[in-house]
Order: structure tokens, then sequence, then C-alpha cells
């Protein structure tokens, strides 16, 4: 008889020739069981995804419960769904005032979907700006933003009247002009390998949006639920966007997505043609009730403030191994630079063998990605790092 990983194999589309391949059984707060029993301490959530920890017990209450209430009901915006309105009640309460409505999806690709149609739509204007190196999802549309000239040059034609920009390069700012409708940044860009906009060119790119009536739209697919120490990484860059992208962790580990933007803006999706955005499962019942109860944990709970400390904890701990070249990121978003691919998958091997599962990044691979659940304990970041110290040295 076939094993479960032959039939994965053959049975289970693939998206590589060299999947890890984990056969996990279980999971309980910051580890993932396999089917041996062998315990891993997860140090990428999924990725990005499980920042209260695998199978947290009241998100895994709120989820029973909404599905023994009702499960899929008639597709979104149609009904009114008691978990839609108090998700979106609660989440509104915690953002700025003109980030008042929100459009649930079901994943980060189509909450990026949503806000291209969003922005054209409102400005009647189609240039979109984005980064080099950035990713967005792997829809078209989105692929059409994303940063990589490979992953795009297999998939043309795409969209048109898309401009690239390098990340941090105040001069490429003139590109941001009156006929830009929208300009869509990640607040980290994440898989470049982490990388941090200065705050000034942040400041600089909201300014530029404002001035050309230029919607500036913030993919906090990775970066939103707490990931950086504040709920929404814009918190820490002081500056407000227009439209807002949220994904992955959102969820609270079901899928789930949305773009938020002011009713005034959202509201250009109504009419002309009606319907002109709709989805069958966006905003899934189950999905919110899961979002509603992690994002009650991250407002009653010290786990966002506790980020930072983490963080520097995980900085203080690695950057004094010499064979490391830095450690970069904010909060539990971080990279570890070192050499080359072959040395990232040496070491990505070698934890897993002690228990620990890392991954390297989409358009940097002489780094490993470290984005643990946001209930990792300050004693599990001692141990982590003390392997991965031995390991790398
Ligand atoms: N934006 C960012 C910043 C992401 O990290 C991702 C997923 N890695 C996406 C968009 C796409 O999300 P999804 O895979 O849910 O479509």
């Amino acid at each position: 008889m076939s094993s479960t990983r032959q039939l994965f194999l053959q049975h289970v589309a693939q998206t590589s020739d060299f999947p890890m391949a984990l056969e996990i059984e279980r999971g309980e707060g910051n580890y993932l069981i396999d089917v041996h029993g062998k315990k891993y301490l997860d140090l990428i959530s999924g990725i990005a995804v499980s920042n209260l920890g695998h199978s947290n017990p009241a998100i895994v209450h709120a989820v029973v419960e909404q599905a023994k209430t009702n499960m899929h009901t008639m597709v979104y915006g149609e009904y009114v769904l008691g978990p839609q309105v108090r998700l979106a009640t609660k989440l509104t309460s915690l953002l700025p005032f003109n980030l008042s409505s929100v459009y649930f999806v079901n994943s980060g690709s189509e909450a990026v979907e949503g806000a291209l149609k969003l922005v054209k739509r409102y400005t009647g204007k189609s240039k979109i700006i984005s980064f080099n190196n950035s990713y967005h999802g792997s829809s078209h549309g989105a692929l059409s933003l994303g940063g990589s000239e490979e992953m795009r040059n297999a998939f043309r034609p795409l969209l048109p009247e898309i401009m690239r920009i390098d990340y941090n390069n105040f001069d490429q700012l003139t590109n941001i002009d009156g006929s830009t409708a929208a300009v869509i940044m990640e607040p980290v860009q994440a898989e470049a390998g982490m990388i941090l906009p200065a705050i000034k060119y942040v400041e600089k790119v909201r300014e530029l949006c404002t001035k050309n009536n230029v919607l500036l739209i913030f993919d906090e697919i990775q970066t939103g639920f707490g990931r950086t120490g504040k709920l929404f990484a814009f918190e820490k860059f002081k500056v407000v966007p227009d439209v807002l992208l949220l994904g992955k962790a959102f969820g609270g580990g079901m899928p789930l997505g949305a773009f938020i933007s002011s009713n005034e803006i959202m509201g250009t999706l109504k009419n002309d043609p009606v319907l002109g955005h709709i989805t069958t499962f966006g905003g899934h019942p189950v999905s919110c009730a899961a979002s509603l109860a992690a994002l009650t944990i991250l407002c009653e709970t010290n786990l966002i403030r506790e980020v930072d400390e983490k963080s520097k904890l995980f900085v203080k701990h690695l950057s004094t191994n010499k064979k490391i070249g830095e450690v970069r990121g904010e909060g539990l978003m971080l990279a570890i630079q070192l050499n080359d691919f072959e040395q990232v998958q040496s070491v990505i091997k070698k934890c897993l063998e002690k228990g620990i599962i890392l991954d390297w990044f989409l358009y940097n691979n002489s780094s490993i990605r470290i984005a643990p659940p946001l209930t990792i304990t300050e004693d599990e970041i001692r141990m982590v790092c003390g392997i991965l110290n031995e390991i790398i040295s």
C-alpha cells in the first residue's frame, strides 16, 4: 500500500520538485508534532500565520461554536452575518477613522486583487507603482505587481501600466505623479529578506501620494496582527494608508483576507456596475469568528507589547556570532544573513533534525527566515539561538 507521503507526491499538486514533505499530525502552541511523535519548535508560523500558536484553545472554541451555529449561508455582502459584523466593528474601532469599511475576502492575493480594482475604480486612473523585490501574491494582478522578473516573465501577458521602483530610493519617487492611481508597498519587505524602509522614505511616499491624489495601499498581509510589535506596522511609521490589506494571521489560522478603506472609497464598488466585486466565500463566518477570537487575544494580552523584547533577545544572542553577517528585520520578522544558499539549506536541514523549523525567502536565498508565533517564550528563544549558533558556527 502506498504511504501518505507517496500519495502526497502523486495526487497533491506540487509546487516544486523538492518539497520539505514534513508529515505533521498536530499542532500544540509553538510546536508541531509529526506522525512519528517528533516535536518541532515552529520558527516560521507557516508562514506568519499562526501568530497565537497552533490550535490556540480560544480560537478553536470560536471555530467550533461558529461551525455548530452556521457555516455558509450566502455569498459575501448579501446577508447580515454576525461574525462579519462583529469582526469589522472591532477591527475598525482599532483603526484610524479613514479605515472604516472592511471588504472580506479569502486570502492575501484576493485582498490585493480587490484593492487593485478599488483604486482604479475610485481614481479613474490605472498606473500603479509597486517595488522591486516586493511580493503581493500569485494571482495574475498580484503577480503583475510583484518584484521578481523571473516569476513574472513566465506568465506574461500580465497587467499593463505597472511601474516598479526601488525600495528606499528617494530619486525614483518622482514617478508618483498625477497619472498614478496608487502606490502599493509592504511596510517591511518580507520576501526580500526583511528589508525595512527608512521612516523618512515612507513619510515622503505618503506626502507625494496625498499631493498627487494617489491612493497609498499598505500590504500588511505579513506584517499585520502584531508581528512587528504593533497591531499594524503602519503605526510604527506613523503614516496612515488609504487602503490596508490583511491576510495570513488575520484569520487566526483560518483562511481570511481583507482590503479596508474609507466608506467613500469603498462605496465606488457598489455601482456601475453593481456587484462589480463579489466573492462566494469571502468573510466566511467560521474564519471571521476565528479572526475575532485572535484579535481579542491580541488586544487583551501583552503579546504584542512583548514582541520588541523577544526580537531584541534573538538579535542579542545571534549577532555575537562571527559567522552571521547580520540579523535584520522588525519585531518577530527577522532574517539571519549567511553567505549563500548552500549554507542556508544546510542550516535549515540540521535545525530540522534538531526539531526546529526554519525557512528561507522567495527573493533572498542567503538569509534564513525567523517568524515564530508571538507566543514564543524567552526560554525557547535562548534555547533556539544556542542551537542555531552551534550549527552556524
Ligand atoms: N502579500 C504579502 C506581503 C505576502 O507575504 C503574501 C503571502 N506570502 C501575499 C501578499 C499573498 O497572500 P496569499 O498567499 O494568502 O495569497
